[in-house]
C-alpha cells in the first residue's frame, strides 16, 4: 500500500519513525512535495480562514498527495509527553481535513496520547498495526526498528548539532563549524519557533539559508538536550503543560541565563495563541534582565519577503553595531 505523509507539522519531528515503521511492515511511504506556492494556495483555499499558517499549509500538503497514494497518515496527536498537551489544533486535525477537503482517500488517524505515560506508545503502535491488519509480533519488530532510527535522528540533532531538514533531505552536510565554533567575528543567534515553521524553507522565507549565507552561527531548540530545556523552565512560576511552548521558553531561559548567545530570533505564526504568549514572555524577560537584541518575525500567508528581509537586516545591523559582524545583509535575499 502507498501511505502518504504530508511534509508539514510533525513531519519535522517524527518522520524517521513513521517511515521506518511503515516500510518495515511492507508499505511504501510517499511524501508530499516540499512546500511551494501551489501548496500554499491550495491550503488557503481549502482550510478555514482563521486557522494558523502551518495548519493551512498542512491542508495544501494533503491535497498534494491526493491521487498519488492509497491512504494518508494524519495522526490525532493529543500528547507527546507525560502530563503535557500539544496544541488542540493537532487533536482536531483529521476532522478538520475530512470536513475541508472533498474526495479524500482513506485517512489513517491513529491517536497518539502519552499524557498518562510513555508506555502508552504501545497503545498507539498496536492501534496502527490493527489499522494495517498486522499482528502484534510484527508490530513490535517494526516499532523497535523505527525507534532505533528515531533515536539516531535525535542524536544527530542534539549531539552532532544538525538540523532536521539537512538530515531528512540528506542533501547536504551541516556546516557544523557554524554552530559549534564561535570564531572571533561570529555571532551566535538563538533561533526559536516551531520546527514546522523554521525548517520549512518556503514558510520561513529561507531564514536558515540566509543566516548561513551571512555566516552566522545559530542554535535551535531541536539541538538542545531535554535536560537543559527542563533546566531552563525551572524558574517559571508555574509548570507549563503545553509541550511546544515549554520547549521554546525552556531553551530561551537556558541560553539567556548562561549568556551564551548574542541575539534571539523568535519565529511565530500569525493566529497562533501559544506563539504570541511565549514570544511576549521571552521578550519581557529580555527587557527586564538582559540587553541582547530580540527579533520577532510573524509569518502569515500575506507576509512579503522584502519586509521580512528588511527586518532581518535591521536586526543584523544592530548586532553589527555591537561589533559582532562585518557584512551587510542584502534585502533581496
Ligand atoms: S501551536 Fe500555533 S502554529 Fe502550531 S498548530 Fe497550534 S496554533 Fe498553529
Amino acid at each position: 500500500m502507498k501511505i502518504g505523509i504530508p511534509r508539514a507539522l510533525f513531519y519535522y519531528q517524527f518522520y524517521p519513525f513513521w517511515k521506518i515503521f511503515f516500510e518495515s511492515l511492507g508499505h511504501n511511504v510517499i511524501l508530499s512535495s516540499p512546500t511551494n506556492k501551489e501548496i500554499l494556495k491550495k491550503g488557503i483555499e481549502l482550510c478555514v480562514d482563521d486557522a494558523c499558517l502551518p495548519i493551512k499549509i498542512f491542508h495544501g500538503h494533503v491535497a498534494d498527495l491526493m491521487g498519488k497514494v492509497d491512504t494518508i497518515y494524519i495522526p490525532r496527536i493529543v500528547s507527546i509527553e507525560p502530563k503535557e498537551y500539544i496544541c488542540p489544533k493537532f487533536l482536531g486535525l483529521p476532522d478538520m481535513i475530512r470536513n475541508s477537503i472533498p474526495d479524500l482517500p482513506c485517512i489513517m488517524d491513529t491517536e497518539l496520547n502519552l499524557y498518562r505515560g510513555k508506555s502508552k506508545i504501545f497503545d498507539y503502535v498496536f492501534k496502527l498495526g490493527k489499522d494495517l491488519n498486522v499482528n502484534k509480533n510484527r508490530v513490535l519488530v517494526a516499532y523497535y526498528k523505527a525507534l532505533k532510527t528515531q533515536k539516531q535522528f535525535e542524536y544527530q540533532l542534539t549531539r552532532e548539532l544538525r538540523i532536521p531538514q539537512d538530515i531528512l533531505n540528506e542533501t547536504r552536510q551541516i556546516q557544523k563549524d557554524q554552530v559549534l565554533e564561535k570564531k572571533p567575528s561570529h555571532i551566535k543567534v538563538l533561533l526559536l519557533g516551531h520546527n514546522y515553521n523554521i525548517y520549512d524553507d518556503f514558510i520561513s522565507m529561507g531564514l536558515i539559508r540566509k543566516l548561513r549565507k551571512q555566516n552566522i552561527a545559530f542554535i535551535t531548540s531541536e539541538m538542545v538536550v531535554k535536560k537543559n530545556i527542563l533546566e531552563g523552565t525551572k524558574k517559571l512560576s508555574k509548570d507549563m503543560f503545553w509541550t511546544l511552548g515549554k520547549k521554546t521558553i525552556g531553551t530561551a531561559h537556558y541560553f539567556l541565563d548562561r549568556k551564551k548567545i548574542d541575539g534571539i530570533i523568535h519565529v511565530a505564526s500569525f493566529g497562533c495563541g501559544p506563539d504570541s504568549l511565549v514570544g511576549e514572555l521571552i521578550e519581557k524577560k529580555i527587557k527586564r534582565d538582559y540587553t541582547i537584541p530580540f527579533l520577532s518575525l510573524n509569518l502569515d500567508e500575506h507576509a512579503g519577503e522584502t519586509g521580512f528581509n528588511t527586518r532581518l537586516e535591521a536586526f543584523l545591523d544592530v548586532l553589527e553595531g555591537r561589533g559582532y559582524i562585518e557584512d551587510n545583509f542584502s534585502t533581496y535575499g
